[in-house]
C-alpha cells in the first residue's frame, strides 16, 4: 500500500521505548507459535475489558497535536525510529485523514487516538501492557499501544506478512476507537452486563465490527492499494480467526469460546468494508 508519509503535526504520538536506543529483542525466535497464540487471545481479551470501556468519549479527550511525545522525543523522532514505526505513523495519519471526515458528516465529534510505541513493556490507561499482549487499544485513554517487533511476530509465527497486513493492525485498532467515539462500546458494554451469556457472542460483533472499519478505511484509500494488498490482509484475517488460532494451539476450536470471530468471518468482515467503503457496511455487526 503507498501510504503518504505522516505529518508530525496532524498525529499524535507518545513515545514509551525511552532513549531512541532500542534493544534488539529476539523474541520472534524463543516464542512458541501457542505462546504467541495464547498471548494474543490474551490481548485481546484484555484490549475490551468492559471494565475499562467508560470515560473515553464523555470527555472527548481532546488531542494535544503537536506536543512532544512522552520521554523527550518528538513525533518525527518516534516516527522515524525504524521503517516500522514510520509505518506504522503513516498508517495512523491516513486512518485520521479518512475518518475525520466521515466523523464530521455524520456530525459525531471526532478526536485523533493517540498512537503509543513501547518496548516489550509499558502503561497503559487500562494497566500495564506487555508486548506479549500484543497490539491493543485502551478506551479510557484511547490509545493504540503497540510494540512493533510483534509485526515480526505476525509474519514468523502467523505467517502475517506484509505492509498492508501490518496497516490492517493498526486499522483494526482504530476500528475500536471508532467504536468509542461512537458509544457503541459503551452499549455493548451494557448490552454484555445484562446478558454474560451472550457476552462473548457480542465481543466478537464488536471484533468483526472493526475489521470491517479496517476494509473500509482500505476501500477509502483503494488508489492506494498494491497488487497482492487484498490477499496479505484477507490472509492476516485468516491467521487471527480464533478456531485457526485455536487449531494452532493444538486445541479444538470452541464456538463458544471466541472472542474475534473464526477465520472465515474475519475475512468476510473486512472484505464486505474492502467492497463497501461506506461505514454503515459495518452496522450489520450490530444488528
Ligand atoms: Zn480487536
Amino acid at each position: 500500500m503507498r501510504l503518504d508519509d505522516f505529518d508530525p503535526n496532524a498525529i499524535n504520538v507518545e513515545d514509551q521505548r525511552g532513549g531512541g536506543s532500542r534493544m534488539p529483542v529476539g523474541r520472534g525466535g524463543q516464542l512458541g507459535c501457542g505462546t504467541l497464540v495464547i498471548v494474543l487471545i490474551a490481548a485481546t481479551v484484555f484490549g475490551v475489558d468492559p471494565t475499562q470501556m467508560l470515560g473515553g468519549l464523555q470527555q472527548g479527550a481532546p488531542v494535544e497535536q503537536s506536543a512532544p511525545a512522552a520521554g523527550g522525543s518528538t513525533t518525527s523522532e518516534s516516527c522515524t525510529t525504524d521503517p516500522l514505526s514510520r509505518e506504522t505513523c503513516n498508517a495512523l495519519s491516513s486512518l485520521n485523514k479518512t475518518w475525520e471526515p466521515i466523523f464530521r458528516q455524520a456530525g459525531v465529534k471526532f478526536a485523533q487516538p493517540k498512537l503509543v510505541f513501547y518496548s516489550q513493556a509499558g502503561q497503559s490507561g487500562c494497566g500495564a501492557a506487555q508486548s506479549a499482549m500484543g497490539p491493543f487499544y485502551c478506551p479510557s485513554d484511547q490509545g493504540i499501544y503497540i510494540d512493533t517487533d510483534f509485526y515480526r511476530e505476525m509474519e514468523s509465527n502467523l505467517g502475517a506478512g506484509g505492509d498492508f497486513a501490518r496497516a490492517y493492525v493498526i486499522a483494526h485498532e482504530f476500528g475500536h476507537h471508532i467504536q468509542t467515539l461512537t458509544g457503541i462500546s459503551d452499549q455493548i458494554r451494557s448490552a454484555q452486563q445484562q446478558r454474560p451469556n451472550r457476552a462473548n457472542q457480542l465481543q466478537v460483533r464488536m471484533e468483526l465490527q472493526a475489521d470491517c472499519y479496517a476494509g473500509v478505511w482500505a476501500a477509502r484509500n483503494r488508489d492506494r492499494i498494491e497488487p497482492g494488498d487484498m490477499e496479505e490482509g484477507l490472509k492476516a484475517a485468516h491467521s487471527i480467526g480464533d478456531d485457526t488460532l485455536m487449531r494452532n494451539a493444538g486445541r479444538r476450536p470452541v464456538e463458544a469460546a471466541f472472542t474475534h470471530g473464526s477465520s472465515e468471518q474475519r475475512m468476510e468482515a473486512l472484505r464486505r468494508g474492502l467492497q463497501g467503503s461506506d461505514d454503515s457496511v459495518c452496522d450489520v455487526y450490530m444488528q
